[in-house]
């Protein structure tokens, strides 16, 4: 008796680790609300009207990489940072291949973000620069959540000027956790910015992992941008935006549409959602009008401090042709 209690004991404990952490943003929020460092914030976008959408929104956003390296594996090739910046422009511009897929029913309500990623070209000082920052650690792995990976003096690697830079760090994240984002103004700038865990991020074919194509950085990105998850509030519109159907839990995998949860269609193609990279294709109207209006009213310094696109080569058609 006491042998099979341990057996099961030690399947779950085993699979408890095997579990995947698709996004751990919430969980980020859990852990800034326990140390008190939160910032509690009121402003949230909350708005159907899509009034303040640009349809021909062509917004320009300057990216710092920030690569932590501890091995050789986890000093990712540039490639591979050009290809999730291609995942990026590809699917905030509508134009990333799995559109093909999205179901009738939510062509409609496909939105067109407008945002171009590019590395930035030179540092705040005006000095030429790559866009990838790479610095080796003496850190193995970081915490799933933690604040480590953005601290000099804990190993990790201080921001840029996160007015000024989206900064994203790609490190060994512990956990299987694949990566976790802070929305605006819910932190203090020090901690502003993107985390992915290294075998996530960019395009890699030679993965077997079901988040080999950089969608990761597609989703964490979308919290950046003041997006929440669908799914949430259970059936409640938790994340204020009529045109993503409420959905009472995450989406795993794969599944074939239609599949349904409170009384609707679920839009499990949606980036907000937790799906495999490949089966991720879309964001709506509304997500796009709340990540625009996050950026003109809370990140404006990523088009407003003027960082030069001059000298930069959208590195598009890398791996996947656009098919626009
Ligand atoms: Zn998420
Ligand atoms: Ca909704």
């Amino acid at each position: 008796m006491k042998y099979h209690v341990l057996i099961l004991l030690s399947a779950i404990f085993l699979s408890s680790f095997a579990q995947i952490q698709r996004c751990s943003t919430d969980e980020y929020v859990d852990f800034l609300k326990s140390k008190g460092s939160y910032n509690y914030h009121t402003h949230r976008i909350n708005t159907n009207t899509n009034d303040n959408y640009n349809y021909n929104g062509n917004y320009n956003i300057p990216v710092v990489v920030h690569v932590l390296y501890n091995t050789n594996d986890q000093n990712i090739s540039d490639e591979r940072i050009f290809s999730q910046i291609e995942t990026l422009n590809n699917d905030y511009n509508a134009s990333n291949i799995e559109l093909a897929d999205v179901p009738e029913e939510f062509q409609d309500v496909i939105g067109n973000v407008g945002f171009n990623f590019f590395l930035a070209q030179e540092d705040i000082n005006g000095s030429p620069f790559s866009g990838i920052n790479r610095v080796y650690t003496e850190v193995d792995s970081f915490l799933g959540f933690s604040d480590d990976m953005k601290k000099s003096n804990q190993g990790g690697v201080d921001p840029w000027s996160t007015d000024c830079f989206l900064n994203i760090w790609v490190c060994n994240l512990s956990g299987n956790t694949l990566g976790f984002a802070t929305m605006p103004d819910v932190v203090s700038d020090d901690l502003d910015g993107v985390v992915i865990d290294y075998e996530f991020f960019g395009i890699d074919l030679s993965s077997s992992s079901a988040y080999n194509l950089g969608k990761t950085g597609t989703h964490e990105i979308g919290h950046y941008f003041d997006l929440e998850h669908p799914f949430n509030g259970g059936c409640s519109d938790w994340d204020g935006c009529s045109d993503t159907p409420s959905i009472s839990s995450p989406t795993y995998g794969c599944p074939s549409y239609p599949q349904s949860s409170c009384q609707t269609n679920n839009m499990s193609m949606n980036f907000m959602d937790y799906t495999d990279d490949a089966c991720m294709s879309m964001f709506t109207i509304c997500q796009a009008e709340k990540m625009q209006s996050a950026l003109l009213n809370y990140r404006s310094g990523l088009i407003d401090c003027g960082v030069s696109l001059d000298g930069y080569v959208n590195p598009l058609n890398l791996i996947y042709p656009n098919p626009v």
